[in-house]
């Protein structure tokens, strides 16, 4: 029997005083966000939700969010996080596909649901029984009528409570894909496999109860949920956390609490590295950072060693995904680091590459990536289709093309859905955009197929220029020919001024024509 509240339980029993979170000016230790997550367990009781029941949660890097998290895995029921940024419809399709029963929402989402159609209305469509509006005010009454506030749900509740027994091997969260390539899937993780990887995380990182952490991923996306929120938790480090990413904001904070571990994905580590600013005493920042790691997306080269240099701190890169909860390999300082690699399994998951037969590739080949081990999810939550199609015989199909070098490190190629197949040639925009991004005026670069009749799928570059610089289309185009084969340069370019981004900062390629 285990139960992942555990990882909290510990730091508030050994360290009942230290500060577990710090948001803006408020400080809550290990034993306050314990205690509410406690009351929160009580109230949930009280409305009638039991073990196994799914409870959707939809917040920002606030308090609340452990607070919440916990409060639900206390009472056995199941976490189901939501993005902070979905719209109406999206929101009915994650809580209809995942079947909550109650939903907990922060009054700041981009789309309160319930404005619009009532509280009554809402529970029509989607059999959610109980909806809790997560309101700093925390008073009576909500302002949705109907429905409670978390305030509401925890007054009067004991802050101590018997966290319900469940099995290793029970659903502890259902977290949706981030969908870049589709529509999202719940990936049903149990507690071990959370628990787990969030105690691996710890190793990873060098994290201990020294440390300060900034958690600027969002919390309901499963990197900072395990890598940071739960590895933390379980050490009795502090998190620092901060709701959205502004490159200013991120190092006033590494600055004040003396930050020594940060996570990002890459688009964060581009934000920090072409950020300048005089404001910040830089020198102070690099001296206790210790742990950088990425993860979510590719780093290109170019970003890991300009910020290395900048900051004087590694960045370790990972590779992981909803389905592996998340983390699949890393790199790790007992193992040492490749730059473009990211780095070898985990401790407790086999790694192979393998053809579209599934038989395993020599050392160098290009192949889809499938792992099996302790991380692997239970599988997707009323999806057997698509659970059938990624997990065969305990072996998980990333769909992620990798190759595996002679020292055993990892490389990811790109996804399986984003090769372009050009008259006949597969193409892999990654190495594409590794070559562009070396070019000193681009700052930002997305390649793309688009439909050609001539050669089936013709390549295209977004572009976005670093300021100050200009360039045409025909130059840019031959120097790319230049560094690259020539069936894989981009025959078409498009400046932008951005490139579309989701919640969790990956480049939307799926937005771009
Ligand atoms: P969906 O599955 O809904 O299309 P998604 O795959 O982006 O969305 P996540 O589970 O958040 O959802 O992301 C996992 C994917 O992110 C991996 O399959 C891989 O393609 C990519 N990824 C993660 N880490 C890295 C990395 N270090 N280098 C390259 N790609 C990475
Ligand atoms: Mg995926």
């Amino acid at each position: 029997m285990m139960n992942l509240s555990v990882l909290l339980e510990e730091s508030a029993r050994k360290y009942p005083s230290k500060d577990a979170f710090i948001f803006m000016d408020k400080h809550l230790s290990f034993a306050q966000i314990n205690g509410a997550a406690n009351q929160i367990a009580h109230g949930l009781n009280a409305a009638g939700i039991q073990k196994g029941d799914r409870v959707a949660l939809s917040c920002l890097n606030l308090p609340y969010f452990p607070m919440v998290y916990y409060g639900i895995l206390k009472a056995g029921a199941i976490v189901v996080p939501l993005s902070v940024l979905l719209k109406h419809d999206e929101i009915e399709y994650h809580l209809q596909n995942s079947g909550a029963k109650a939903y907990f929402c922060f009054e700041g989402t981009k789309e309160l649901p319930m404005a619009k159609e009532g509280f009554e209305g809402f529970q029509k469509v989607n059999e959610c029984e109980h909806f809790f509006v997560i309101t700093p005010q925390m008073t009576d009454p909500s302002p949705i009528e109907g429905t409670s506030t978390l305030g509401m749900l925890m007054a009067g509740q004991s802050p101590v409570y018997n966290t319900v027994q469940t099995g290793a091997d029970d659903t502890a969260v259902i977290i949706y894909t981030s969908g870049t390539t589709g529509k999202p899937k719940g990936a049903e993780l149990s507690h071990s496999n959370l628990a787990l990887n969030a105690m691996l995380s710890v190793k990873i990182l060098d994290l201990h109860k020294e440390d300060t952490q900034l958690i600027v991923l969002p919390l309901f996306h499963i990197f900072a949920m395990t890598v940071l929120m739960n590895a933390g938790l379980n050490v009795g480090a502090t998190s620092v956390l901060l709701p959205r990413f502004d490159a200013s904001q991120v190092l006033g904070l590494m600055q004040k609490h003396q930050v020594s571990i940060f996570a990002g994905v890459p688009t964060m580590y581009w934000g920090l590295l072409n950020f300048e600013s005089q404001e910040f005493d830089l020198k102070g920042i690099a001296k206790n950072l210790k742990t950088c790691v990425s993860g979510g997306a590719a780093l290109p080269v170019s970003v890991l060693e300009n910020f290395e240099a900048k900051f004087n701190v590694p960045i370790y890169e990972g590779y992981g995904m909803s389905e592996g909860s998340p983390v699949v390999t890393f790199n790790q300082r007992e193992f040492g680091k490749k730059p473009g690699s990211v780095g070898v399994p985990i401790w407790g998951v086999e790694v192979k590459i393998v053809d579209d037969q599934g038989k395993e590739l020599p050392v160098g080949e290009k192949g889809e990536l499938i792992y099996r081990g302790h991380n692997v999810m239970k599988g997707y939550y009323n999806n057997p289709e698509a659970t059938a199609k990624t997990l065969k015989d305990g072996w998980l199909y990333s769909g992620d093309v990798a190759i595996k070098d002679e020292d055993g490190f990892f490389f990811i190629v790109d996804r399986t859905k984003e090769m372009i197949i050009r008259k006949g040639l597969n193409v892999y925009p990654r190495e594409i955009e590794e070559v562009m991004m070396k070019h000193d005026a681009i700052s930002m670069v997305a390649v793309i197929g688009v439909p050609s009749e001539e050669s089936g799928e013709e390549i295209k570059a977004c572009v976005v220029l670093n300021k100050g610089f200009e360039l045409k289309e025909e130059t840019l185009i031959a120097w790319t020919k230049e560094h690259i084969a020539s069936y894989k340069y981009p025959r078409i370019i498009q400046f932008m001024d951005a490139l579309p981004m989701s919640a969790t900062g990956k480049i939307l390629k799926k937005e771009l024509s």
